[in-house]
Parts: C-alpha cells; sequence; structure tokens
C-alpha cells in the first residue's frame, strides 16, 4: 500500500513538498521554501519531514524556489539521495539555489548588525555551501522517458509550460499512478510549449493557483502602446524585472515588436546579473522551445534579443546607465522593487514625469511596487526619499500560471477521469473555486489537500 503526505502548499501557494512512501521506499515531490507572511517563513524553520536521510529520492517539478529552495536544508538534514529534474530545471537551480542561499546569509546579517534576531548570533537558513551541495546531488533526465527513482517506483517529466524546464511528474508507485502537475503554464505565449496532456492517472495532484481567477488577455498590445508613448516623450521606461520567465518573455516580446514594426527599437539595457544568466540558460535548452520560438531560430533570428540590448554584468556597468538619456528602456532586479539594482535606477528616474514605470508581475504588500501600484506620492529608498512623478503603468498577462479555464483545459487531455484528485498550490478560495469548476465541467472527485494529512494511494 502506498500512502501520500501534503508536506507544503496545501491551503497555500508556497512550500510545495509532498512525500510518497510505498512499502520502504520514500520518494519526495519538490522540496520548497514557504515564502511571502512571515508566519508563513517561520516554517521553514521547523521540522518538516522526519530522518531526511532515510529519504530515497527527491523529483522536482521545477525551479520555483516555492518549490526547490529546501533542497539545501534537506542535505544539510542529512539527504544524500538524487534529485530528478530536467536538464532546464538542473541548470536555472544552478542559479537560483546560490542565491536564494546568498539571501538567506544576507538577512542572519543584517539581523546581527541590527540586533533583531531572538537568537545571538542570527544563523541563515542555509548556506551557498549547503546549496552547492545540493546541487551535486542533481541527476537531469529527457522528458517523455520514464526513468527509475527507487526500488518499485519509476517517473516520466512531460513539459508543463510554466517557466523553462519546468514539468509535470507521473510517479507510478507499484500499480498506482500518480500524477503531480507542478505549476501549469498557459497555452499559446512565447518560447516555451503548452502544457502537454497527461493521458492518465489514478490519483492526480492538481496545482489551483489561479483556481478562481482568469487572465486578461495577451499583453502585446498594452507594451507596443507604452513603449510608442515612452519614445515619443523621450523618456526611460524602467521595468522592475523578475529573472526567470518573465524577462525572457519581455525580451520576447520586444523582439517581436521591433520586427513587426510596431514599436521602434530602443536601446534596452538588461541589469541583472541573474536575468542574464537566466537568459543564456533559456538560449541553451532548445528541448523546450514552442514551435514559433524554433521558426524563429531557424530563420536565423534572435528571439531573446531586441536589436540595441545592451548587457549590465557589473555594478560599474550597471551605474553608468544613470548617464542614459531616453527614449529607452531599464530592465533590472528585482521584481517588486524590494531591493536591487532597481533601487538606484528609480531613485534617479521617479522624480522625472517623462519617466514610465512598467511592472509586470504581482507585487506583494509592504514593497515599493506595491505602494507604486497604490499610487505612492514618495517612495523611501537607498536612505533618501524620492517624489514619484513618474507614470506607473502594469502589464498582468505575463503571468507564468494557467487559470482556471487552462487549468480544465489541460484536464481535458485525461482520457478517464482519476479515482481521486486533490487540489495543492492554492488559497482556501481558489480551490474551492477550482474544484467546483471540475465537478461542474467533469464530474470528478476533487478536493483541496489538508496541510499534514495522509492519503492512501
Ligand atoms: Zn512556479
Amino acid at each position: 500500500m502506498a500512502t501520500l503526505q501534503f508536506l507544503g502548499a496545501a491551503g497555500t501557494v508556497t512550500g510545495s513538498m509532498h512525500l510518497v512512501v510505498t512499502g520502504d521506499r520514500r520518494i519526495l515531490l519538490d522540496c520548497g521554501l514557504f515564502q511571502g507572511l512571515k508566519a508563513l517563513r517561520l516554517r521553514n524553520w521547523e521540522p518538516r519531514l522526519a530522518d531526511p536521510a532515510r529519504l530515497d529520492a527527491v523529483v522536482l517539478s521545477h525551479a520555483h524556489i516555492d518549490h526547490s529552495g529546501y533542497l539545501p536544508l534537506l542535505v544539510r538534514q542529512g539527504f544524500r539521495g538524487p534529485i530528478y529534474c530536467t536538464a532546464g530545471t538542473a541548470d536555472l537551480l544552478g542559479v537560483v539555489l546560490p542565491d536564494a542561499a546568498h539571501l538567506q546569509q544576507e538577512d542572519a546579517e543584517r539581523a546581527n548588525r541590527h540586533g533583531y534576531s531572538k537568537h545571538e548570533p542570527a544563523l541563515p537558513l542555509y548556506t551557498v555551501d549547503d546549496a552547492y551541495a545540493a546541487l551535486r546531488l542533481v541527476r537531469p533526465a529527457g522528458y517523455d522517458t520514464t526513468f527509475p527513482v527507487a526500488d518499485g517506483a519509476a517517473a516520466v517529466l512531460r513539459r508543463a509550460g510554466h517557466i523553462l524546464g519546468s514539468a509535470t511528474v507521473e510517479l507510478a508507485v507499484g500499480a498506482v499512478r500518480l500524477v503531480f502537475s507542478g505549476d501549469l503554464g498557459r497555452y499559446d505565449r512565447p518560447i516555451l510549449c503548452d502544457p502537454e496532456p497527461v493521458p492518465a492517472a489514478d490519483v492526480l495532484l492538481l496545482e489551483a493557483t489561479y483556481g478562481n481567477r482568469p487572465h486578461p488577455p495577451a499583453a502585446e498590445d498594452d507594451l507596443a502602446r507604452i513603449v510608442r508613448d515612452a519614445a515619443q516623450r523621450g523618456g526611460v521606461i524602467v521595468v522592475p524585472a523578475f529573472a526567470v520567465d518573465r524577462t525572457q518573455e519581455l525580451l520576447w516580446m520586444l523582439h517581436g515588436l521591433e520586427r513587426a514594426g510596431r514599436v521602434p527599437a530602443l536601446p534596452v539595457y538588461l541589469d541583472s546579473p541573474m536575468a542574464i544568466e537566466v537568459t543564456e540558460i533559456y538560449r541553451r535548452h532548445p528541448e523546450d522551445y514552442d514551435a514559433e520560438m524554433a521558426r524563429a531560430l531557424g530563420a536565423g533570428e534572435q528571439p531573446l534579443t531586441p536589436e540595441q540590448l545592451h548587457i549590465a554584468r557589473t555594478e560599474q556597468e550597471s551605474r553608468a546607465i544613470n548617464a542614459v538619456r531616453g527614449p529607452a528602456i531599464i530592465v533590472s532586479s528585482s521584481g517588486m522593487a524590494a531591493g536591487g539594482r532597481v533601487l538606484h535606477h528609480l531613485a534617479q528616474r521617479l522624480p522625472d514625469p517623462g519617466t514610465t514605470v512598467l511592472l509586470v508581475g504581482f507585487q506583494a504588500q509592504g514593497t515599493r511596487g506595491r505602494a507604486l501600484e497604490d499610487g505612492a506620492r514618495e517612495l523611501k529608498m537607498l536612505g533618501q526619499v524620492v517624489p514619484v512623478r513618474a507614470t506607473v503603468a502594469r502589464i498582468d498577462a505575463l503571468s507564468a500560471h494557467a487559470d482556471c479555464e487552462e487549468i480544465l483545459r489541460w484536464l481535458g487531455g485525461f482520457a478517464t477521469a482519476p479515482r481521486k484528485t486533490y487540489l495543492v498550490h492554492g488559497e482556501p478560495d481558489g480551490c474551492a473555486a477550482l474544484a467546483d469548476a471540475i465537478r461542474a465541467r467533469y464530474g470528478w472527485s476533487v478536493r483541496a489537500a489538508e496541510d499534514g494529512a495522509t492519503v492512501t494511494l
């Protein structure tokens, strides 16, 4: 008899982790950190898994930190088994895990400097060394090929279309076929393939991030209008950038709009070492591309490279952008302007009414991105109060997550109904709405996963 236990992302959208036990074999699906509100982040410090050294293997759906960021801690706790994922995910982990460790170490150092930790001294959740120890256990696997995970368990990874390397996981344990959706991507979006259908599952573990929200239609028209306006005014567009996927999609769209003659080719400054590295990784994985991307490459185009792309790797190159006059586009991290190089661009450009700040993703409460979205007239950053005279624009359609209708479309690929469907990676409202929609459309047996609960497969 095999069991499945929900160790995270149950009733919430971070901390993805699920334990499959069959006989004396133990396999972990995803190994993510909790993120966001402090009450959730504190859960990263609690033991989540009895005896990690006894785990046989981890199978990862994709490289986002809420699905992979607990790996260094798992290794610190004694895990030595293989970590299976796609080649694209393996490459992205090489960037995001050391980065996550750096952030943990910086947090601890800041807490020690300001003395606001309960612990003396404050310790990081894990270190860069832990991240590299985890990376040494990574074993890339190809798409659509069955590979052994442990005695009596085998897996198949299929394209999920969410970010580079993202996959759905089919895990055969004994006679039971468990399918884990990971995070599903959107249909007909640039660069990546659509989510690949899965023919059958006995038990389905399904994400519900956007279970109750439809996405607005394509973003190209909005982006074209914003770029043309800025070009006319001679202004600068500052884009606080998410390094993984959002930046590459933006570069792809700019390239396409320029080729179609819909926008003038402005200088584009990519000012984020992580986004630069991730863009290089995107260039190295044709196995993830959709037909449109493959066709553009086949025609000799460089679809992730707008005509006038400038790369800023060093601090010095980043500061040199301060001398740039508009029209121009500056893409710089972090995505919610919580920190990073985008701060010095905002500090310089926000007082200028000719500037446009373009927000391309969800802005969490308490971040500068959110304050801008909410119409703040001034912002504190880098030890100064900066007046906001710039225009703030938003493009919502760049989400990498399938919405409710797209999830239902993917479910339509199953030839028969799974015996049981459990919803994970969703807020309670999103899970309830998606469960209703699945019952109404397909009549399946579906319920939200309960945090910590164990179910029989
Ligand atoms: Zn994700």
